[in-house]
């Protein structure tokens, strides 16, 4: 009788942390930051894609150095890319909603911006659920870092904006800044569209990660560029020492 009541325990202990995952969470009044800094870990996020031709050296270059990653996606851009989105699940990754167009949702016009929220948020989370993992978290990271507490208020109304963990930022790849003849951060968007070489940008990264000893890690799947120096950090940051998680290994509480 002990035995059988001990069994049940450990069962219902399992179901309910499984499904724990997904029905604890509800949005947060204002962005998340510093998620996970501070552990010698690194979770990688790419935002943006999925973009045909940089996507995919994201995804070989992923796969080659056997680590996983967050990709948070615009929804629009999935719609048109089905074959990317089913490579990213088939290796492995998680699936983040990044919305459906890339808005800043923080300043929508008073009479719309409930219909655009639901459009942006919980549409695109029906056009990418089909390609997340099984049982994995909601995560939503806001467009331009735009948010507002009234929209969380309103999305934890709703079935599936209760179970989202979000709005989620990062730890590492925000910023750029000059500290003597060096970046101490940089961001690989703006990297790109300054023309840092890919060593620059990789430095500014590197600096940055230092300072914080790990976190989560923001980068773009929009430019090729960032493909060649992740092919670069992920060595040298294992190298250093640190070791890789995901989101799911993060605590929001
Ligand atoms: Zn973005």
């Amino acid at each position: 009788m002990k035995t059988k009541l001990s069994v049940l325990a450990l069962t219902s202990l399992l179901m309910s942390s499984a499904f724990a995952q997904i029905i604890n969470k509800e949005f947060a009044n204002g962005n998340i930051e510093r998620v996970h800094r501070g552990k010698n870990q690194i979770i990688l996020t790419f935002d943006d894609g999925p973009t045909p031709g940089v996507t995919e050296k994201v995804l070989s270059v992923l796969k080659a150095n056997q680590v996983k990653g967050t990709f948070f996606i615009v929804a629009q851009n999935a719609k048109r890319h089905p074959e990317i989105m089913n490579k990213i699940k088939a290796e492995g990754h998680l699936i983040g909603n990044h919305s459906m167009s890339h808005p800043k949702l923080g300043s929508l016009g008073f009479f719309s911006w409930k219909k655009v929220v639901k459009e942006e948020v919980l549409d695109a989370h029906e056009i990418i659920f089909p390609y997340m993992q099984p049982g994995q978290r909601f995560y939503f990271r806001a467009p331009h870092a735009s948010w507002d507490s009234k929209i969380s208020k309103y999305l934890n109304k709703t079935d599936v904006g209760a179970k989202y963990i979000g709005p989620v930022l990062w730890d590492i790849g925000g910023d750029m800044e000059v500290e003597g003849d060096h970046y101490s951060k940089t961001a690989d968007w703006a990297c790109w569209s300054k023309k840092l070489t890919v060593d620059e940008c990789l430095e500014g990264y590197l600096r940055e990660t230092d300072e914080v000893k790990g976190g989560v890690i923001l980068m773009h799947d929009l430019v090729s560029k960032s493909a060649e120096m992740l092919a670069k950090l992920i060595p040298e940051l294992k190298l250093r020492g640190y070791t890789f998680a995901t989101l799911e290994d993060a605590q929001f509480e």
